[in-house]
C-alpha cells in the first residue's frame, strides 16, 4: 500500500483548511472539527471499509458529540451530515475509540503500541464538502476528476509532553486526503541505528523486533544502491503487537512519508519462526519499496495503482531472492501470475479498483514489472530508476509506462501487448502468455492453457 492516494483534486478551493485537533482523555480521544464553511455534508476522503465483515468502521469507532449533526455512510462515503437538512454546525466534536481493524486497501485507523501507546492517522479526518447530502451517493471511488469542495485538512495531534512526532508534516497540511502520518500518544522510547528510527511496541516478541531492527536498514542500503538515494529518507519503523490470540500469524500496515508502519499479531509469532520471518521480510522490502515507487514517483490515478504495488511486489521478491536462501521467487511470481489471470478474467486490471478487487494491483503489476524488467536487461531497478528520472511531476500513468517499456527493448511490441491486459478484461490466458512471449520469459502450458513459468 502505498499514500499515492493522495490525488489532486479537481476543485481544490482556495480558503482555509478544515482545522481538526484531536486530543487524548484517558483510553478515548476527542477529535474537534472546525469547518471553513457553511455545507450540508462535509464526506471522509478515505471511507474504506473494515476487512472483517465489509462494513463502515466510523460508526462503531465515533461518537458524534455535537448537536445537529450525524454520521451516515451514503455511496461510498462516510459523511458527517446535518440532521433535519441543514447545515453542519462549523464545529463538530467527535469522541474516537481507536479502531485498531484493518481496511480494505487503506491504512488502520490507530495502532497500539505497548500498553498505553496509540497512533492515530491523519487522513482518517480529512474532509471535502458538498452541496448536497445526495451528491454523495453518486461519488467514485477516485475523487480526481469529481467536482467536491476541498480546501484541505490540518490535523494536529495534541500529544502529551513526552510523546515522539514523527519527522513528517504533522502540522502542514494539503488538498486531499491527508498530510499522512500517524499522530503519536504515549508511544515508547524510539531507537535511533543505522539511519533509521525504530519505534517497536514492548510486546513485540524480541526475536522478531531484533530481526526487524537488523534486516530493514539492509534493505533500504540495498534499493539506494538499485534505485538511487530517495530524497532526505530517514525512516521510521512503527511495529506494533496486536497480540497472540489468534493461531498462525498476520501481518499488514502501510507506508506513509518516511515511515513504515507494521502491525502483527498470531501465535506463531511468538516464537523464532522461519515462516513468520518471511512473512515480515517481505512485507518490509515491499514497503521500504514504496520510498521510492510511490512517494519519490506517484501514479496519476488510483487505476494505475498496479504500477507501484506489483513494482514493489517484485522489488520484494528480487531482494527477498538475494536475502533468504530458500526463497522460492518463481513460485511467488507463479502466485502473482495465477491471482492475475483469475482477476483479469472477471474484469479490467484499470477498473479492479472501483470492483474491490485491489489484489489485481499487486498480482497484475508484479507480471507486468517481470515483463519490464526483462524488456531492461533483467535490471528491474534500472527500470525504476528511469521511471523516477524521466518523470520530473513525479506522476506515472499506464500510457508513460507503457512508452517506457518499449523505450526499453524497442521493436517486441511489448506496449502494444501490454495495454489490452490493462484496460480489457481477459477471457482467457491467450493476452498474457503473448506479452510473456515477447518479453522473452519461460514458461510452459498447463493443460487448461494458462502458463506455468519455468
Ligand atoms: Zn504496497
Amino acid at each position: 500500500m502505498s499514500l499515492a492516494l493522495a490525488a489532486a483534486l479537481a476543485a481544490t478551493l482556495a480558503g482555509p483548511p478544515v482545522d481538526v485537533r484531536v486530543s487524548r482523555t484517558g483510553e478515548t480521544f476527542v477529535a474537534e472539527f472546525k469547518l471553513p464553511r457553511s455545507a450540508p455534508a462535509w464526506g471522509f476522503f478515505r471511507s474504506a471499509p473494515a476487512r472483517v465483515g465489509g462494513q463502515p468502521w466510523r460508526p462503531a469507532s465515533w461518537t458524534v458529540l455535537t448537536p445537529g449533526v450525524q454520521l451516515v455512510h451514503r455511496g461510498r462515503y462516510d459523511a458527517l451530515v446535518g440532521t433535519a437538512g441543514g447545515p453542519v454546525p462549523r464545529t463538530v466534536r467527535v469522541r474516537v475509540t481507536p479502531f485498531t481493524g484493518d481496511l480494505v486497501s487503506d491504512y488502520v485507523p490507530a495502532l497500539r503500541l505497548g500498553a498505553r501507546g496509540i497512533a492515530l492517522f491523519d487522513g482518517h479526518f480529512a474532509l471535502f464538502s458538498v452541496s448536497s447530502p445526495s451528491g454523495l451517493d453518486r461519488l467514485p471511488v477516485d475523487l480526481a476528476d469529481t467536482a467536491v469542495g476541498d480546501s484541505g485538512t490540518r490535523v494536529r495531534f495534541a500529544s502529551p509532553s513526552g510523546s515522539l512526532r514523527l519527522a513528517g508534516d504533522v502540522t502542514g497540511y494539503q488538498a486531499g486526503d491527508s498530510a499522512g502520518t500517524y499522530g503519536l500518544f504515549d508511544v515508547p522510547a524510539a531507537i535511533e541505528q543505522d539511519g533509521m528510527t525504530t519505534v517497536v511496541d514492548a510486546g513485540l516478541p524480541a526475536w522478531l523486533a531484533a530481526d526487524i531492527r537488523t534486516f530493514t536498514p539492509r534493505v533500504l542500503a540495498r534499493y539506494r544502491r538499485q534505485l538511487g538515494a530517495a530524497d532526505g529518507l530517514r525512516p521510521t519503523v512503527l511495529a506494533s503487537w496486536a497480540g497472540a490470540e489468534r493461531p498462525g500469524i498476520s501481518l499488514n500496515g502501510g507506508v506513509l512519508k518516511g515511515l513504515v508502519l507494521m502491525r502483527m499479531s498470531g501465535r506463531q509469532v511468538l516464537t523464532s519462526d522461519r515462516q513468520v520471518r518471511s512473512a515480515a521480510h517481505r512485507f518490509i522490502a515491499h514497503e521500504s519499496a514504496h520510498f521510492w515507487l510511490g512517494q519519490a514517483l506517484e501514479y496519476d490515478r488510483t487505476a494505475d495503482s498496479w504500477i507501484m504495488e506489483g513494482g514493489a511486489d517484485l522489488l520484494a521478491i528480487r531482494t527477498l531472492a538475494a536475502e533468504e536462501p530458500e526463497f522460492d521467487a518463481r513460485a511467488a511470481l507463479q502466485r502473482s501470475l495465477d491471482g492475475c489471470l483469475a482477476a483479469t478474467r472477471r474484469g479490467a486490471l484499470a477498473g479492479a479498483g472501483e470492483r474491490g478487487a485491489t489484489q489485481a494491483w499487486y498480482d497484475c503489476g508484479a507480471v507486468l514489472s517481470l515483463a519490464a524488467e526483462r524488456a531492461a536487461g533483467g535490471d528491474f531497478g534500472a527500470f525504476v530508476g528511469r521511471m523516477i528520472a524521466v518523470n520530473p511531476d513525479n506522476k506515472i500513468s499506464a500510457d508513460e509506462w507503457l512508452l517506457l517499456i518499449d523505450r526499453a527493448a524497442p521493436g517486441r511490441g511489448l506496449a502494444r501487448l501490454a495495454r489490452p491486459l490493462i484496460e480489457r478484461p481477459q477471457p482467457d490466458p491467450t493476452g498474457w502468455t503473448a506479452l510473456l512471449t515477447a518479453a522473452n520469459i519461460r514458461f510452459r502450458l498447463r493443460p487448461d492453457r494458462t502458463p506455468e513459468l519455468l
